[in-house]
């Protein structure tokens, strides 16, 4: 039986390039996105026309009753769920004295309440406790957790070291209903959610001297962690939050 991942966010960025990768690699798998339906259903083209199986499905997962309806939408395609991605993500830029409740319940709810919300759903359908077969969960945390974030992302930094901390303890609450949960935590990778930081010119540059490496990283580079987090080579770990980030 093939198994099924939802991946959260997967329209573009590391989400597309963890469904594209899990698409040909043998996974069914569940593409959300929240605005952007030509870009998600390219990904199912994508995954498809290589002879795989996926479906696109419209949810703001910050919305707790969008979020349910995404996971009803999965049951009723396969009828079974392996793998949650919680991916989607923003990244925002606001100065503490200029904050507004919009900008704080924002980044809050697309960041921690989605993953929070996605993850009860997941564990009702994954946890043994619940009948089911076990699972695994895989968080985007970013090492603006420890760092930080960049100028104007205390926002974003505090919602990152919410997920790191929220992988932490679900692992010890779900470990022995056959659920693994792990984190990996990017550093600088190429996609347009630097939009809202100067763009990705701004960062590739920044990446020069910030990064051990001297380089941005790219979405597949994290995808192939967290297919590597979703699979059974990495059947006794638990509770990590994996940096990808070049040594920064
Ligand atoms: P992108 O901005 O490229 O993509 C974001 C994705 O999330 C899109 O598919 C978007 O859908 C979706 N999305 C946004 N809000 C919602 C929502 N409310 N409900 C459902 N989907 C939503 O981001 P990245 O690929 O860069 O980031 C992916 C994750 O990785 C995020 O959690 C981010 O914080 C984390 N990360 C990224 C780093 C980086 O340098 N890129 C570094 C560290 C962590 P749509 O297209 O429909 O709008």
């Amino acid at each position: 039986m093939k198994k099924v991942m939802l991946v959260t966010g997967a329209s573009r960025g590391i989400g597309a390039s963890v469904a594209l990768m899990a698409g040909l690699r043998g996974y069914r798998v569940a593409i959300n996105y929240v605005k952007d339906q030509v870009s998600a259903n390219k990904v199912v083209q994508a995954i498809e026309a290589a002879g795989g199986e996926a479906i696109a499905i419209q949810a703001d997962v910050g919305d707790f009753k969008a979020a349910e309806g995404m996971f009803k939408a999965v049951d009723r395609k396969w009828g079974r769920l392996d793998v949650l991605v919680n991916n989607a993500g923003m990244l925002a830029n606001f100065r503490v004295e200029d904050v507004t409740d919009e900008n704080v319940s924002q980044i809050f709810r697309t960041n921690v309440f989605s993953t929070y919300f996605c993850s009860r759903e997941a564990v009702r359908r994954m946890s043994t406790k619940h009948g089911g077969a076990g699972g695994v969960i895989v968080n985007l945390s970013s090492v603006a957790a420890r760092l930080g974030g960049l100028g104007g992302g205390s926002g974003y930094a505090a919602t990152k070291a919410a997920i790191s901390t929220f992988t932490l303890a679900l692992a010890k609450e779900v470990g022995h209903e056959g659920i693994r949960v792990n984190a990996v935590s990017p550093g600088l990778i190429e996609t347009e959610i630097h939009n809202v930081h100067g763009g990705i010119a701004h960062m590739q540059e920044l990446a020069k001297t910030a990064v051990p490496m001297g380089r941005h990283g790219s979405a597949d580079e994290v995808a192939e962690a967290i297919l590597w987090l979703a699979s059974d080579a990495s059947s006794y770990v638990d509770g990590v939050v994996l940096d990808v980030s070049g040594g920064r």
